[in-house]
């Protein structure tokens, strides 16, 4: 069985106004400066979610009964082997994959990009923009051609989405590249390009196109049939599933020819001393023994968000992240960072400095004094920080599920009494 969300609270009638799924330990209290605890106020959901009430039961569920995979001839091994494999397919299905496409687990987005990295036909050239965070940046710029990875080129993006997606357009035209590797949402102001106009650019030049959904995936429903991108990448811990479980799901082709992500069991067919005849994908790239109550947990975390209200997920996030901002801009003092001014519905993750002020240390005061926890830094993404004046760091409030308007009351209420104070 597999658990359904729990009713969306009454509350939900006003979005955001109260949490719309619950959190297993969302509001641990946490030890203040001045010795007393507090509920602990999460706004650094894009960094790591808490995981979901159901997929906490659902590990539960499972953790007493699973045996090795794909091997075993015991009732348990075939349980866990069904299991596996229907969290594959329950994976798939989440971000609305094509018949033809393949899941293949990993630990995480940035496992998937480097699993991906191996399998772009020889001499293919990959074009990334400026923005990306380091796993889809990183991977695609420190190979040469040579070393089993791809050589990748660097766009810097430009001043809004039109004139990027202008440049776009003339770079893809300019060189042959095999694929473009682009996110779905920035982890540092929460805005996207438009996925369909980004595909629609690349396949008409023959590029392929990979989407890291580590930020969008948690937001919005995702489809490969309906926007034609070719893989995405996702991460069970940024959408309410434990560490160590992630996928990328898309197109078979180069995964099934690609060199196999790791060397060893259950990649093989045949081993001789001399060689082997690995399998197609998914097994090719998943040797060694697979993270079963992973892939079962973040199965469990895209059929509870799936089984949302449509719209329900858009609405909560929106109320948030609009309340955020209005309120931040409203203080004095304070900077929201944006990277583009027509980005079109951007998700619950939004960037701000205080002029004047370390970031770090901000933070270290809304934790110590507000039990507010947030990001500070350059977030895995310097060069995006960099375009955005920051280079010095800045702060990242990030909304999920778990969050309400009162957490967004309480990060605004223990800035202005810092603005107050540390002014
Ligand atoms: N891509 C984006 C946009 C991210 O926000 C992150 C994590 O912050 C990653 C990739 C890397 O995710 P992971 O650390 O789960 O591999």
């Amino acid at each position: 069985t597999q658990h359904r969300p729990s009713p969306v609270p009454a509350g939900d009638a006003c979005p955001g106004a109260a949490p719309l799924l619950p959190l297993v330990g969302a509001r641990t209290p946490v030890p203040l400066l001045d010795g007393t605890t507090r509920a602990y106020t999460n706004l650094d959901n894009a960094a790591s979610t808490p995981a979901l009430e159901a997929v906490a039961a659902r590990v539960t569920e499972v953790l007493p009964h699973y045996a090795s995979v794909h091997r075993g001839a015991g009732y348990l091994s075939q349980l866990s082997t069904a299991l596996y494999e229907e969290s594959r397919r329950t994976i798939a299905a989440f971000v609305g994959a094509r018949p033809d496409d393949v899941a293949v687990i990993t630990r995480n987005t940035t496992d998937s990009l480097n699993l991906l990295a191996g399998c772009v036909p020889a001499g293919g050239r990959v074009l990334v923009l400026d923005l990306e965070h380091h796993a889809n940046l990183l991977t695609w710029i420190s190979g040469d051609g040579t070393d089993g990875r791809p050589t990748g080129s660097v766009l810097p993006a430009e001043a809004t989405v039109a004139e990027t997606l202008v440049a776009l357009r003339a770079e893809l035209a300019r060189t042959p590249y095999a694929l473009l590797a682009v996110t779905g949402a920035s982890n540092v102001t929460g805005e996207s390009l438009p996925l369909p106009e980004v595909v629609r650019l690349a396949h008409a030049v023959g590029t392929r196109v990979v989407v890291d959904g580590a930020q969008l995936v948690p937001h919005r429903s995702v489809s490969l049939a309906e926007t034609d991108v070719d893989w995405v990448v996702l991460s069970g811990h940024k959408m309410y599933a434990p560490f160590g479980a992630g996928a990328i799901v898309g197109r078979r082709d180069w995964l099934d020819a690609g060199r196999p992500y790791l060397a060893g069991g259950g990649a093989v067919r045949d081993v001789r001393t001399d060689g082997a005849t690995w399998h197609p994908a998914p097994a090719r790239h998943e040797a060694g023994s697979p993270n079963v109550l992973g892939a079962v947990a973040l199965a469990q975390a895209c059929t509870t968000l799936a089984g949302l209200p449509a719209g329900a997920l858009h609405a909560h996030e929106t109320a948030l992240r609009d309340a955020l901002v209005a309120g931040l801009e409203a203080l004095d003092g304070v900077q929201v960072a944006r990277l583009w001014p027509d980005a079109e519905d951007p998700v619950g993750v939004v960037t701000f400095t205080l002029p004047g002020h370390d970031p770090g240390l901000v933070a270290a005061y809304l934790s110590a004094e507000h039990g507010i926890g947030l990001r500070d830094g350059r977030f895995c993404a310097h060069p995006l920080l960099a375009r955005l004046g920051a280079s010095g760091g800045a702060l990242r409030a990030s909304v999920g599920v778990g969050s309400s308007l009162a957490d967004v009351e309480h990060l605004l209420a223990g800035l202005r009494t810092f603005l107050a104070v540390g002014a």
